[in-house]
């Protein structure tokens, strides 16, 4: 199977030119193996958050160019799925290395449309890498199983099959990680893939969709369309669509869980977060303070898994100076700078937002110990840049508590003892991820059993599991009961077949009564 090489390097090539050209580029669909300019008549404008440059515009994709997309998948299903699992396992083996060969490229487009540092866009590439390694050896993850004889010389056993054609719907906050948290593995067990990426950075996915099919990816089997609610309603909707995986906020999470289930598809949904880090006075103190400091304040605190929310138990509370004095120091700055630590927000929408959450917890009595609002970088005036910033004294009916900020914000709460920490945190409606801070075996294991939480840190601020364990979110954090990646990622992505042979001599008398095996 060869990929369409000629097409790879066309995208960033666009992308590199738009600095000296007036013209943005549009973001082509891929449709079938071909990169495609949407005939849609209207765009969306991808935009640098560090300068307000127009990096490229995005279409809303006609229905038609959406139904080709499909079209195409369906297609391209009967031979994938009976292409040998060794030639698709070896796909993925060429994909990784493309994958690492153009690691810099990739991450100057995650840093132009996204804003984080160009560091950590490396470290969004590396976690969706690893994915794409754990698929190469899906052989094994997709295995069937057994049973001989389970009565006179018959057996059973069973098959792992590909669905047919699966969609993912991406968020804006990690543009290589999430996409290659879906399609990899959905390719790998045989599937053929439609990916909507964010309409705010879909420069990655593109990128990455041309590496794959310079790995060797059949036409047909990625697919990618461009939009935002229509496109999405549209894939919900549509007949040939067997499973969708969705990665967002809950309003876009639970509309397309209700809406695609209403259609019989499966569904994977990860959503918000208000992640909590338990501080109790027996931790480390440099430690701990230099790990909220990274959970809370990294990639400007746009992570599902950022630690958002910090819970100081008792006399952890004295601590906090020191946790303003260590916030002031990170820099701020677009995320091409060398020394950046955090760069701007996703948009001016989204600065807004966060500004106006902040002023709620002042409203509302809080401490602003420490407040980014108005932060102003030279060189990058026009960015939508917010520095970090310190609540204290927040409870939880405040609604900067309650709220998903999504912004280098930290709120923080104080407890009189663990367990009202544990109740804290167990009253919060999200489950994504909590962290605690101790040096108390029997702290955390405490911790560990009664926490509501999907995946949970001991003295780890971003316990995101590596893919060979699953994504696990809980509560209003996910919806679905197979989650992304690791073996519960192979399920979502296969249902089984039950084979039960027999091959001896047929039977000479003839019974309707149900068979038995005795
Ligand atoms: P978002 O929900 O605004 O957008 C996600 C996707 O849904 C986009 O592709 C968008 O086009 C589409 N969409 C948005 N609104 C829609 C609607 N009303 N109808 C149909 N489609 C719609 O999310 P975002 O702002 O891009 O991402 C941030 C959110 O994602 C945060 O809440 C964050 O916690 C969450 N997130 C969760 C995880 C996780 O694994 N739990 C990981 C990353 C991000």
């Amino acid at each position: 199977h060869q990929g369409n090489n000629n097409l790879r390097p066309r995208f960033l090539r666009c992308l590199l030119s738009t600095m000296s050209s007036t013209q943005p580029p549009r973001v082509p669909n891929l449709i079938g193996g071909s990169f495609v300019d949407s005939q849609a008549s209207s765009h969306i404008d991808v935009i640098n958050p560090a300068t307000q440059e127009v990096v490229s515009q995005v279409p809303l994709t006609t229905n038609e160019e959406f139904k080709a997309a499909v079209s195409a998948a369906k297609q391209a299903f009967p031979s994938w799925r009976n292409t040998p699992i060794t030639t698709r396992q070896r796909v993925m083996l060429k994909f990784q290395e493309l994958i690492r060969k153009n690691m810099d490229k990739l991450a100057l487009s995650i840093t132009t449309e996204q804003g984080k540092t160009l560091k950590d866009a490396h470290g969004d590439i590396f976690r969706g890498l690893e994915v794409v390694e754990h698929a190469c050896g899906m052989a094994t993850l997709q295995m069937g199983e057994y049973v001989p004889n389970v009565s006179n010389g018959v057996d059973t056993y069973s098959l792992r099959e590909p669905l047919g054609v699966c969609a993912g719907i991406c968020p804006f906050n990690f543009p290589a990680m999430i996409p290659l948290w879906m399609f990899p593995i959905a390719v790998t067990c045989g599937n053929t893939f439609v990916l909507k990426p964010s309409e705010k950075d879909p420069g990655a996915s593109v990128m990455l969709a041309e590496l794959a099919m310079e790995a060797g990816l059949p036409n047909g089997v990625l697919n990618i369309v461009h939009g935002t609610n229509d496109t999405v309603n549209a894939i919900c909707d549509d007949d040939d669509i067997r499973a969708v995986s969705f990665v967002g906020s809950n309003t876009a999470g639970m509309h397309i869980y209700a809406r695609a289930a209403a259609k019989g598809k499966r569904i994977q949904s990860n959503m918000g977060a208000k992640n909590h880090g338990v501080v109790l006075p027996d931790a480390n103190v440099d430690a701990t303070l230099n790990a909220l400091l990274a959970a809370g304040f990294g990639a400007a605190g746009q992570r599902c898994m950022a630690l958002s929310t910090v819970v100081f138990v008792g006399n952890s509370k004295s601590w906090e100076d020191k946790l303003v004095e260590r916030a002031k120091a990170l820099k701020v700055s677009c995320g091409t700078e060398p020394d950046a630590d955090l760069g701007p927000v996703i948009s001016k929408q989204a600065k807004e937002r966060i500004c106006r959450l902040i002023q709620s917890g002042v409203d509302d009595g809080a401490k602003l110990l420490l407040d980014g609002r108005n932060i102003v970088v030279p060189g990058y005036e026009k960015g939508n840049f917010i520095g970090p910033t310190i609540l204290s004294g927040v409870t939880p009916d405040m609604e900067c508590y309650k709220e998903e900020i999504f912004g280098p914000v930290l709120v923080c709460m104080e407890a009189s003892s663990f367990d009202e920490a544990i109740d804290i945190l167990n009253r919060n409606k999200y489950g994504n991820g909590a962290a605690i801070f101790t040096s108390s075996g029997a702290a955390a294991r405490k911790f560990q059993m009664e926490i509501e939480a999907g995946q949970i840190g001991i003295n780890v601020p971003i316990p995101v599991p590596l893919p060979f364990f699953s994504f696990t979110g809980n509560k209003a954090s996910f919806a679905g009961d197979l989650n992304f990646y690791g073996k519960a990622g192979v399920d979502f992505f296969t249902q089984i077949k039950t084979v039960t042979q027999q091959w001896k001599d047929i039977p000479t008398s003839v019974s309707l009564a149900m068979p038995t095996s005795q």
